[in-house]
């Protein structure tokens, strides 16, 4: 027997039920936002289908390598753009050492980048003379790519170093012939006419282990002498052309927007 009262209540706490499954507004505000906890009006991520494998790039990425051609990439010369030189072989490339760096026809600002790169197996040089090449984001910060396989150079220019600025945390480097990867989350510096607002930051992943967690720069990256920041916007990705036959695979790109505000 369901009396009008008893059905009234029995939607009554349908619609409650309902409701609270989607949120709630009756919670207190989180600090610094403008949305309550489980706030049901907050917007959700867009979704991303994951790459098939670890390492494959997700359906958002921009694939700037991938295995076939340097199509989304160039090279200067003599201050002339012309198509890359570099070597492409199956399923990965080459430095073509002498031929200058690599440079990505698009530019890019706040980032998620992955990189897979190997060192020549026919060992050679010492310090900074082996296997050195270079991720340079926005063409201006160098993640150091380098042979630091039981070879010792100073701790700020070995793989993964920071350039110049900050060692990683540890070496997880594989040796040489083996592929290593890196996943980089890069926060750039943000400008308002010549001031900097925000120095740029670095968190970054080699081979799947932590090496710089939320690290600030102290501007562009440099041989020898401390970094300095000039303003500039979105600039392409860089390889370093360093004069050594390191080779490179799988690259893809994520521009992210707002880290600070996802919602926005
Ligand atoms: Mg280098």
């Amino acid at each position: 027997m369901s009396s009008p009262k008893f059905a009234l209540l029995t939607l009554a706490g349908l619609a409650a039920a309902l409701y609270a499954q989607q949120g709630y507004k009756d919670t207190p505000i989180l600090p610094g936002q403008p949305w309550h906890v489980h706030d049901p009006d907050r917007p959700h991520p867009h979704a991303v289908t994951p790459g098939a494998e670890p390492g494959a790039p997700p359906s958002d990425a921009m694939v700037l390598f991938d295995g076939k051609d340097l199509s989304k990439w160039e090279q200067h010369d003599h201050g002339k753009t012309v198509d890359a030189k570099w070597k492409v072989e199956t399923g990965y490339f080459e430095v073509a050492a002498g031929t200058g760096d690599l440079i990505s026809r698009d530019r890019f600002g706040d980032c998620q980048l992955h990189v897979e790169w190997s060192e020549p197996t026919t060992v050679s040089g010492s310090s900074q003379n082996r296997g050195n090449s270079g991720v340079y984001l926005q063409s201006l910060y160098e993640m150091q790519v380098l042979d630091s396989y039981n070879q010792p150079t100073y701790a700020d220019g070995q793989a993964a170093a920071i350039y110049g600025q900050w060692p990683p945390l540890v070496n997880p480097i594989r040796p040489p012939g083996q592929w290593n990867t890196y996943d980089i989350v890069f926060e750039a510096p943000k400008f308002e006419g010549q001031k900097l607002v925000k120095p740029a930051f670095v968190t970054f992943f080699f081979n799947g282990i932590v090496v710089h967690n939320r690290k600030e720069l102290n501007g562009s990256t440099e041989h020898r002498a401390l970094g300095t920041y000039k303003p500039h916007g979105d600039e392409p990705l860089l390889l370093q052309d360093h004069g050594h036959p390191v080779r490179y695979r799988n690259i893809w790109i994520r521009a992210v927007k707002g880290y600070d505000q996802p919602e926005k």
